[in-house]
Parts: C-alpha cells; structure tokens; sequence
C-alpha cells in the first residue's frame, strides 16, 4: 500500500462523502548547502521518494477536519474560528495542516474557501532529518489550492507550508524543504538562491551512472532549539555585521583574508564554513553540468570537513558514518541536516550498498554507539495530484 492507498482508505473510514482527490508531497534531503539558507545562501536538496498524501472530501458546513494515521483522533475546527485556533495554538500534529489551511487563505483572499475532510497518510520518517514536516505542508498546500480554487504557483504554496511550520506550527525553519518538496524532479536536485528563491532543477545522473545515496541515521536526536543552533546564527550574524553586510551572502572566499583578520577565531570560522559551502555549491552544481555526478564527491567530503572542523556540528557518530562509507567505497559523504545529531549521506556505487550497510553497522556496534538506520533515497518527483 502507497501513502496514496492509505490516504484514501483513510477517508472513507471517515465519510461516506465521494473523494474530490488524493494530493502528496515528499520528503527531503539536501545533498549540500548546510547553514547557508538563514544567510541567504545557497542549497541544494532533492525530494525523495518516500511521500505523504492527503485524500479530500467535501463537506456540507464550514468544517476543516483533518484525521491522520499517525493519530486516532480527529481534528476539527470550522473556517470561522480558524484564525482563533491557530492563536489558541496546543494543536499539536493538527497545527500542520491546519495552519497551513490558515496561511493560505491568508496568501490567497479570493480563494473559494469550503468545508473539507482531508486524510492524511506517510511513508516519510518522521524526526530523520527527512522533513515529514514540509511534506504533509506540501500535500495539504497541494490539495487546498485545487480544491479551494486558490490559484498559487509551486513557490507561493512552498511560502505558505513555511508560514504555516514558522507562525502555526512555531517552529523557526528556512524555506529549504518546502521548496524541495514541491519543486522536485526525478533524478535531479534543485539548486536554491535562499536571497531571491531562484530555482533551477539540476539533472543528478545517479541513476544512469550507478549511484545511490545511502543515509546513516544516527538516531542520536538534535534539537535546534539548544544554545548550539543559537550560537551559530549568531557569530553569522556577527560576521556579517563586521563587514557591514546584511548577510554573508554578501561575502564571498576573496573576502577571507580580511575576515580572518578583523574576526576572533571562533567567529571566523563560522563565517568561513558559510563562505566555502555557498561556493562548494556552486561548485556542485558546475561539476554536475559539466563532469557529472561522479566528480562531487570531494565537494561532500569537503562540506563534512567544514561543518566537523570550522562550524563545529558533527558528532562522532556522524564522523564514524562519514568515515566508514568513504572506507567502504562511497565517492563522498557528509553530515546533512542542522547537525548535533541526524543523519550523514554517503555517494556510493549502488553495487557497494550491501557492503557498506554492513561494514556501517559493524562500525557503530564496534564504537558502542546506538545501531543506526541505514537505508536509501532516491531524488524523486515533488508535490503532486495523484488521483
Ligand atoms: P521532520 O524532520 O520529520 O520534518 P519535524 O519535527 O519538523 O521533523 O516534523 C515532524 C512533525 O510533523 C511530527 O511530529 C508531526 O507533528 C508532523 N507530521 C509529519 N507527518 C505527519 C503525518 N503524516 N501526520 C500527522 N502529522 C505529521
Ligand atoms: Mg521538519
């Protein structure tokens, strides 16, 4: 059964009502561009395969119910009061689709606003590092826009998963995984101007050429919230504000030099792990155009490199997955995410996956860490109507 299936089978437990449709969005992972998005950088992440849908059917009232198969209760709220129950907030899980049904009546007036029951159902892990959070934002969008007649294009409905997760939801994310969400295409990764939002889908050539990315979850959690993720924002800014730059977008590696001249240590660093990782993924983007995938390895391991050494984020776990892939075949491999905890991606002949998978586990049992999760993607599609 695919999240599609589920969605579905969801719904009409909840209704007798026809089904209007079946919306879904995937997750993400980003190949690189780490701590690059808040400093209106670049990035570079790909949607996977791995989805969530969300099945609609219309209502009589003015109702928004939302029913996942993550929880047994059901949510309703009408459009009415919806603005108060997302100031209310404690929605838990519901603060998803319910802001996001929130945000876009908000970017969309003119939107022929109805009571609807939406199903919701996942295959994205959850807390991996894989944002099962921009894709239920990015199915809901999706459904909403077509069945509300609201009219946006794929980057408005990537703002309003954004403003749903930062002003509903409170959690204080980028743009990064909703524009990956819904901008995805098959076997390519979309390269991301955090500054203007240009996009361009880039062709990956994994699957002609033999690669596969394998993930290592290292299960051990990072929560952004600490002082750590604080912290790092923090000396960027500082940085920044010591050239008289409104972000180290602005800068560029010609202005290093004075950088280290003019920044304590530990301010410099963090500056130059955003310089060189904005230029690691121009360079990405360039050795894919004109080389293809097999010549980004070093660009990853050097991204790795500069979050374990300058902007201090990896953990030994991390280092450990990192390491053991690169001894077990992989082109490139690094930490992704926000750090301190989550998972590493290693580039690798998908003929080398089973060795590495063991020679991965053997690794972690050998340093006493916690088993991790290991286990493909694929750069797949983004949002989408599926029935
Ligand atoms: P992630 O890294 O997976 O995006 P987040 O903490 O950002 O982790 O988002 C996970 C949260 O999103 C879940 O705890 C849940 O509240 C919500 N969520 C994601 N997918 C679903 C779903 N299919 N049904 C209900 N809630 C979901
Ligand atoms: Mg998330």
């Amino acid at each position: 059964m695919t999240a599609v299936d589920d969605a579905r089978a969801l719904l009409t437990s909840l209704t007798d009502a026809p089904i209007v449709g079946v919306w879904s969005a995937p997750g993400r992972a980003n190949l690189i561009g780490e701590h690059t998005d808040y400093n209106e950088g670049f990035v570079f992440p790909f949607a996977i395969a791995q989805r969530t849908a969300a099945a609609v059917a219309l209502r009589d009232d003015d109702v928004i119910r939302v029913r996942s198969t993550f929880s047994p209760d059901a949510v309703e709220v009408s459009l009415a009061g919806l603005d108060a129950a997302i100031a209310a907030g404690g929605l838990d899980w519901a603060g998803y689709p319910l802001g996001v049904a929130w945000a876009l009546r908000q970017a969309a007036p003119d939107a022929e606003t109805r009571g609807v029951d939406i199903a919701l159902a996942s295959d994205v892990p959850v807390g991996a590092g894989l944002s099962s959070s921009a894709a239920i934002e990015g199915a809901v969008a999706s459904a909403l826009n077509d069945v509300w007649n609201a009219g946006l294009d794929k980057v408005a409905l990537a703002r309003v998963g954004r403003v749903a997760e930062n002003d509903a939801v409170g959690a204080p994310t980028g743009i990064m995984d909703q524009m990956a969400s819904m901008l995805g295409v098959a076997d390519a990764a979309t390269f991301l101007d955090c500054r203007s939002l240009d996009t361009r889908a880039v062709p990956l050539g994994f699957a002609d050429a033999g690669l596969s990315i394998l993930v290592t979850d290292t299960l051990v959690e990072h929560a952004h919230s600490t002082g750590g993720y604080r912290e790092r924002r923090d000396a960027c800014e500082r940085g920044a504000a010591a050239f008289g730059v409104s972000s180290l977008r602005d800068l560029t590696v010609d202005d290093l030099p004075r950088a280290e001249q003019i920044l304590d240590d530990v301010t410099f660093r963090r500056v130059r792990h955003v310089i060189t990782e904005n230029q690691r993924v121009l360079d990405t983007v360039a050795a894919l155009d004109a080389d293809g995938p097999s010549a980004i390895g070093d660009l990853l391991v050097a991204s790795h490199a500069s979050m374990r050494d300058d902007f201090e984020i990896s953990v030994p776990e991390l280092d450990l997955a990192v390491d053991t892939a690169l001894s077990n075949g992989a082109l490139g491999a690094r930490m992704t995410g926000g750090g301190f905890g989550g998972a590493a991606i290693a580039l690798i002949p998908t003929g080398l996956v089973p060795a590495a998978t063991a020679a991965l586990r053997a690794a972690f049992a050998a340093s006493g860490f916690r088993a991790p999760n290991i286990f493909t993607v694929t750069p797949s599609a983004g949002a989408r109507r599926d029935v």
